[in-house]
């Protein structure tokens, strides 16, 4: 059965944990434990453990240089496209010549120290285990280490994105539903939110319920699954946050405060949790409403926290609040400009994204419409207009056309 435009798009990652009996009092610590705390809500936990920082030598770039024919990346047994983003040791000696070390954190996997194992992140390669020792040996701290789970690479197929609706569902298979690796993406956090989205769509396509959507404007999710259907993609594909446009309204903090509707509408709220969120809401709300009304020398209170340096707690009445919502206060009144400009954009994108293409239209009968323009929208089958638009080389000329042919279209129905 054909669900899908099958590419058989290569990949090598590689991946090399555990080096036991490493000598990290000679290493430099990363102390990990002094950058700040960033919980998406509060039901994260945090890892408070230290790392250490090492480097490659010269010595590690000859055993690479010297074994590169007998790698899997370069040897020639893996050929397709490789994650830009997560190069392999090997990758980086060869784009990199002139250097002659990168770095290499030592990160502990485990709070025994009598298990004493650590992720080497920097080290990933496809090379054949006596060559990984020797490398790894190499580094300084690391001249003692065994290796309990050797590097390796492998490559994937794929299939086109672009097949599936935003829910994540086939377009060719009604009630198929694809996530993770099998829609291009490569990483754990991709994998799951796409896990996570297609499994809640299945469950309401079952119940006869209409999708859940995020839109590029409340989470990055909803960035990298917009991406994903509308461009598809030409080499594994990560999520960063330059990907999405508005960044401003989708900061770490407020992920409880702007996620809770959602959360709340498909059940996967503690309600102790959603009531402890909603009175936070309000009283950050109604703290904002206090700071831009008294005044101090003139000036409201809320123009003090425009000096980066000067935090909410020094502010004349402000209450004992936990930090992250003080933090949130600090940045919606900081950056209150950018963001009223961002929440204006975010309202046009809205109205774009409510105005449905109804599936039946066909663009071959829109003869206004440029040649490419009907290509690439039959190819696509946009959901909404606001997708139409971000479909690359679909122009806002092809937009207006488009955006009457719907009105029409939507009389009509
Ligand atoms: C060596 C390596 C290192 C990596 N390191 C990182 C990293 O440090 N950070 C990061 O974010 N990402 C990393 N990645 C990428 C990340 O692991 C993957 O992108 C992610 O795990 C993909 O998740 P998935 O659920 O889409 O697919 P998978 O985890 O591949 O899950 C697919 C599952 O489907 C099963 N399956 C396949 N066919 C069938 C079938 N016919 N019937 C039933 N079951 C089937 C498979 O056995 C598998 O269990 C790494 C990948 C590799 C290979």
């Amino acid at each position: 059965m054909k669900f899908g435009n099958l590419e058989i798009w290569k990949f090598g990652n590689n991946y090399s944990t555990g080096n036991n009996r490493t000598n990290n009092s000679q290493l430099p610590n990363f102390p990990i434990s002094q950058f700040p705390n960033f919980p998406i809500s509060n039901c994260s936990t945090w890892n408070n453990g230290d790392c250490f920082l090492t480097h490659t030598t010269k010595q590690t770039h000859a055993i690479i240089r010297d074994n590169l024919h007998n790698s899997a990346l370069y040897g020639g047994d893996i050929t397709g496209t490789g994650a830009r983003y997560c190069p392999s040791l090997e990758d980086k000696v060869v784009k990199f010549p002139d250097r002659d070390s990168h770095h290499v954190f030592i990160e502990p996997e485990s709070a025994d120290p009598a298990l004493n194992l650590a992720y080497p992140n920097g080290l990933s390669c496809s090379l054949p285990e006596d060559v990984q020792i020797a490398m790894v040996r190499s580094v300084p701290g690391l001249e003692k280490a065994e290796i309990s789970s050797y590097a390796y690479a492998i490559e994937y197929d794929f299939y086109d994105a672009r097949d599936l609706f935003p829910s994540l569902e086939s377009k060719l298979v009604p009630g198929l539903f694809l996530a993770g690796q099998v829609n291009g993406t490569t990483g754990y956090e991709e994998a799951a939110a796409q896990g996570f989205v297609a499994g809640v769509n299945a469950v309401r396509k079952t119940r006869q319920m209409s999708p859940f959507i995020l839109s590029r404007n409340e989470a990055y999710i909803g960035v990298m699954i917009d991406d994903l259907v509308t461009k598809g993609t030409n080499e594994p594909y990560r999520m960063f946050t330059s990907r999405a446009e508005r960044r401003l309204l989708l900061s770490q903090n407020s992920a409880r405060f702007r996620l809770l509707p959602h959360a709340g509408e498909i059940g996967v709220i503690d309600p102790e949790y959603a009531a402890e969120t909603e009175s936070f809401i309000s009283v950050m709300e109604k703290e904002i409403r206090r700071l831009d009304t008294e005044r101090v020398r003139g000036q409201p209170l809320s123009a003090l926290l425009g000096d980066p340096d000067t935090k909410y707690a020094s502010l004349p009445g402000a209450l004992t609040l936990p930090s992250d919502l003080a933090d949130e206060i600090e940045y919606r009144i900081r950056y209150r400009g950018y963001i009223v400009h961002e929440e204006r954009q975010a309202a046009e994108l809205l109205r774009q994204e409510r105005t449905k293409i109804p599936a039946s239209l066909d663009y071959a009968t829109l003869t206004t419409l440029r040649h490419e323009a009907r290509e690439k929208l039959t190819r696509i089958r946009p959901d909404n207009i606001g997708m139409a638009s971000r479909i690359p080389g679909i122009t806002p000329a092809d937009i207006a056309i488009l955006a009457v042919a719907v009105k029409k279209a939507n009389q009509l129905a």
